[in-house]
């Protein structure tokens, strides 16, 4: 299948793509993680991103473009992919759609995975990822099992640059004035799919009565 996923920071979009790759094989593709892993290794890509993803800015969209042209053309695309993170902004909607055409190909749905404000700034501030792998954890509902030590790799377990109060709430911002318009967009394309997210597998449900 090939999926956006939209939504909130913290309203689950990796964890719903996390289980979906599961389901048939499509890849995850999360701009956060490429940039991450960006900064993490110095790359010149991660000297340009990082001060705007501290800050919880937006990197800017011909970066992200730069990205995605390259990464939508590799081998494992083939087999579908579910964008978490990406599109982010309507210029990048906008030339995500002209890629795809260029390309052939047709989205099935952009899915909306609505959560509750509280329930999110709840969820942002307690989630630590792993530095290595990118596994997410949360202290309170689901803590590593050593404290700090990734269960999947043995990376660092750590609470992200963007995850003090101040990046979060300038992470939501961001999101509801230039993200939360995308819902519109994908409406107007008969694309939207929203849904309630009560919790990962009530969205994957969703998911597969729409599209399987
Ligand atoms: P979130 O938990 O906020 O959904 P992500 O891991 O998707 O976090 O993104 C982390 C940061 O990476 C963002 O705050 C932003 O700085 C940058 N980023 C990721 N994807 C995009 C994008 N499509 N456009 C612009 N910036 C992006
Ligand atoms: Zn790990």
């Amino acid at each position: 299948m090939k999926l956006i996923l939209l939504g909130a920071p913290g309203a689950g979009k990796g964890t719903v793509a996390k289980l979906l790759t599961k389901i048939d094989g499509s890849v995850q593709i999360s701009t956060g993680d490429i940039l991450r892993n960006a900064v993490a290794a110095g790359t010149e890509l991660g000297k340009q991103a990082q001060t705007a993803m501290n800050a919880g800015d937006l990197v800017s969209d011909d970066l992200i473009m730069g990205i995605m042209e390259q990464r939508l053309q590799e081998d494992d695309c083939k087999s579908g992919y579910l964008l978490d993170g990406f599109p982010r902004t309507i210029p990048q909607a906008k030339a995500l759609k002209a890629l795809l055409e260029k390309m052939g190909e047709t989205l099935d749905a952009a899915v909306e995975i609505d959560v509750a404000r509280d329930v999110i700034l709840d969820r942002l501030t307690t989630r630590r990822t792993c530095s290595d792998c990118g596994e997410i954890y949360n202290i309170k509902s689901n803590p590593a099992k050593v404290d700090g030590v990734c269960d999947k790799c043995g990376g660092a377990v750590v609470q992200r640059d963007d995850e003090t109060i101040e990046a979060i709430s300038n992470r939501l911002n961001v999101y509801n004035e230039q993200t939360a318009p995308l819902v519109g967009f994908y409406q107007a394309e008969d694309l939207l799919l929203s849904v309630d997210a009560t919790s990962s597998e009530a969205v994957i449900s969703a998911i597969q009565a729409k599209i399987c």
